[in-house]
């Protein structure tokens, strides 16, 4: 047979999605390879939690496997697991979801995220969102085909959003608000004055709300309060949950989206063609998280808060500006008074002393002049990273 065309084939990139071809790297995972790539490096890069997860959980899953549970579930989830999560949210937030249509469980808030934006943009619809913010969201906006719409955040409003800075970035096409706190990468947190403006924003432009709450577990100040039990917004908010951070489970693959049953049922309808179910052995594992392992999750916010006092002092002491975080594991100090952008501080950071962290700009422009550094690691190697930096700063 004769081979009619032999030419090499070299357009692939032209017979791809514009969009993917067009999407930028994760900023992170740069210094995620170049971190990989060497053994001396003391990282504050990483955003999971140095915990391996607690026993009970590993113990219920591997039992899970030894009964020969190796099946599919149903594409929801199993039903004991929405059970468990409903209870566990009425317990915690007071508020109230149907296990039965009002529950997904997803491969980690990462698929939930993407699900509930799928779910619900037109081509071409507006997505408000905080910058800096978590890496994910303007990437995933684009993909599903949406319009990412900056909501810039800055230092000196504790990178809240606000009511002006909404209002600047709103327009007649935006249909959806994504929140994200505690947020990564900076650690702001809302009160309920505040939710409550947000809230009367959303209603005043009409807006449905994706409210990312995954590191809800870790909020050191006043108890977390999801954006669903501020009065009027359930009905247009989905609530992400996960159990990455909070349990220490972000191997684990596995996450959970709660609200309208209208759109949590679009989002199923996705799910179920392109991931048919969450991992059961995670499933199950999930389960005993919320069960038996709600005291381990509260020793380790414990840790993570002791050790987010002594890194926002040391970092204060050594001269950047660092505002104290309400939750999550992460700090974001002002490195301006270096004079390098966020990029050349982290890149020369690593090389002169072997520190890994963040650049700010890869959370977005608003996110320049800073650094994100993840505490969740041990006290001695946060000793150490504090020390090698305060040596950098003083020889710059
Ligand atoms: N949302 C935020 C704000 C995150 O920081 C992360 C992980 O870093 C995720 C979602 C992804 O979570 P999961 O491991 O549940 O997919």
């Amino acid at each position: 047979m004769q081979i009619i065309n032999n030419h090499k084939f070299s357009d692939l990139n032209n017979r791809l999605a514009k969009s993917v071809v067009e999407m930028p790297p994760s900023g992170i995972r740069e210094f995620f390879d170049l971190v990989a790539q060497r053994e001396d490096i003391v990282t504050l890069g990483v955003g999971e939690p140095d915990f391996v997860t607690p026993q009970s959980i590993i113990d219920n899953a591997i039992e899970s496997l030894r009964n020969g549970f190796t099946y599919y579930s149903g594409n929801q989830g199993f039903l004991s697991l929405r059970e468990a999560i409903a209870q566990y949210l009425e317990e915690l937030y007071q508020v109230k979801y149907n296990p039965k249509d009002e529950i997904i469980v997803t491969v980690g808030v990462s698929e939930a995220v993407d699900l509930a934006l799928r779910a619900a943009i037109n081509p071409g619809d507006g997505v408000l969102y905080g910058s800096p913010g978590y890496v994910s969201y303007s990437p995933l906006i684009r993909v599903a085909g949406g319009v990412a719409q900056k909501i810039s955040t800055s230092a000196d409003k504790a990178f809240k959003m606000d009511y002006s800075a909404m209002n600047l970035a709103v327009d007649e096409k935006s249909k959806i608000l994504f929140l994200n706190y505690p947020s990564n990468p900076t650690g702001a947190s809302y009160t309920k004055e505040e939710l409550l403006n947000i809230a009367s924003f959303v209603q005043e432009k009409n807006l449905i709300v994706i409210s990312d709450e995954i590191y809800s577990e870790l909020s050191y100040n006043d108890n977390h309060i999801p954006f669903s039990a501020i009065d009027g917004m359930k009905e247009r908010t989905v609530l992400m949950g996960g159990f990455s951070k909070g349990f220490a489970m972000t191997g684990w693959r596995i996450g959970y989206a709660a609200g309208p049953k209208e759109w949590i049922y679009a989002m199923l309808k996705i799910h179920q063609y392109s991931m048919l179910c969450a991992p059961t052995i995670a499933q199950f594992g999930a389960e005993a998280a919320l069960k038996y392992a709600r005291a381990d999750a509260l020793k380790m916010r414990e840790s993570y808060k002791s050790r987010r006092d002594f890194i926002v002092k040391a970092f204060n002491e050594i001269g950047l500006k660092t505002i104290n975080p309400e939750g999550a594991f992460y700090i974001f100090p002002d490195i301006k008074s270096t004079g390098l952008d966020s990029y050349t501080f982290a890149k020369k950071l690593l090389n002169d002393e072997s520190v890994a962290v963040i650049p700010g700009s890869a959370f977005g422009s608003e996110g320049e002049g800073f650094i994100r550094c993840c505490y969740a690691t041990k006290m001695e190697d946060l000793q150490i990273s504090v020390e090698r930096i305060r040596r950098f700063i003083s020889r710059l």
